[in-house]
């Protein structure tokens, strides 16, 4: 059982956004979503999480009281003139993939700076948004023992230079498979990896949807399926659910291990799994610390050998 000894605190920084979402299961619009509120819902059921993003006026005031139901700290999230970051994405019957219908960044322009009470953060979160807001976030922590970050296609095509300055500041990079090879331009996965170690990160996670998660650190592999399920009705969020539970865990463990990276993962993968079951945050924020450990319980049975 998951005993959070001397927890620490995890700052993310990342979108908070208004979602559309049309999967084959139906259609949510203008839904709590957005990188920074996946990572934070999900590693708030293991350790303090602070949170570093902007919405706009439009942002109702429900989904801030979902952020500090869970008592994450909204210190560094700024209301600001304007409209709030929308993303509307579709996917079709291969629920592996989004396609974006469109996407206003509106207030995610002006991003704020970290309150200065943050810099003493020891885990750093640099979850999806441009790589030069996640340097200078990461520039305005003090010590961070942990820094993990994530990508997506579009920083990858456009912001090339700054995205490879950033990843040789990360200890762990977490992408999909398809960005792993797309910033590598190496088709296959086990040498996209290997190619994405060379750029800095000492860890590299790649995300898989239904067919589970790759690792590579220390020159050790490990793999682990998705946790089965009979029906997913929304992948939206599932790798920064990954991420928020991977690194709550690892914010639980007093040493970071290569076995509790491993367990770490397995953690990641099971929080992962309750997100896709809904649309937006709706299955997310109403899960407890018990119910994943049952499913990573269930994880542990299923790949043992
Ligand atoms: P995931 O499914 O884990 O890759 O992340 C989905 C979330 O990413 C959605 O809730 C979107 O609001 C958010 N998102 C999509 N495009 C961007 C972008 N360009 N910058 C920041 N966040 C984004």
């Amino acid at each position: 059982m998951l005993t959070p000894l001397k927890r620490k605190s995890i700052l993310v920084v990342g979108s908070v956004a208004l979602d559309t979402v049309e999967t084959p299961r139906g259609k949510a619009t203008r839904v709590l979503g957005g990188s920074a509120t996946y990572f934070a819902l999900a590693a708030s059921l293991f350790a303090p999480v602070r949170m570093v993003s902007v919405v706009g006026e439009d942002f109702p005031r429900r989904y801030l009281n979902k952020f500090r139901q869970r008592r994450i700290d909204t210190a560094g999230m700024k209301v600001l003139p304007g409209r709030t970051f929308s993303w509307h994405g579709r996917y079709r019957e291969n629920m592996n993939e989004a396609e974006t219908i469109s996407v206003c960044q509106n207030v995610l322009r002006h991003f704020p700076g970290v309150p200065a009470h943050y810099s003493d953060s020891r885990l750093v979160f640099l979850a999806n948004t441009d790589p030069i807001t996640q340097r200078k976030t990461l520039k305005s922590v003090q010590a961070p023992s942990l820094v993990a970050c994530d990508t997506m296609n579009l920083w990858i095509r456009t912001q090339p230079a700054a995205l490879k300055k950033l990843l040789r500041e990360v200890d762990i990079l977490l992408v999909n498979d398809a960005e792993a090879r797309m910033l590598t331009g190496r088709n296959n996965l086990p040498s996209a990896v290997w190619a994405l170690l060379e750029h800095g990160p000492k860890t590299v996670i790649v995300k898989k949807g239904e067919h589970g998660v790759f690792l590579c650190t220390g020159g050790e592999l490990f793999a682990v399926p998705a946790y089965p399920l009979h029906q997913v009705v929304d992948p939206t969020g599932a790798g920064d659910s990954f991420a928020g539970g991977f690194l709550g865990y690892l914010a639980c463990c007093r040493k970071i291990t290569p076995r509790q990276v491993r367990r770490a993962v397995v953690y990641g993968a099971v929080v992962a799994s309750f997100t896709v079951e809904d649309f937006s945050t709706r299955r997310l924020e109403k899960i407890s610390l018990p119910e994943v450990e049952k499913r990573f319980q269930e994880m542990k049975r299923m790949v043992r050998f």
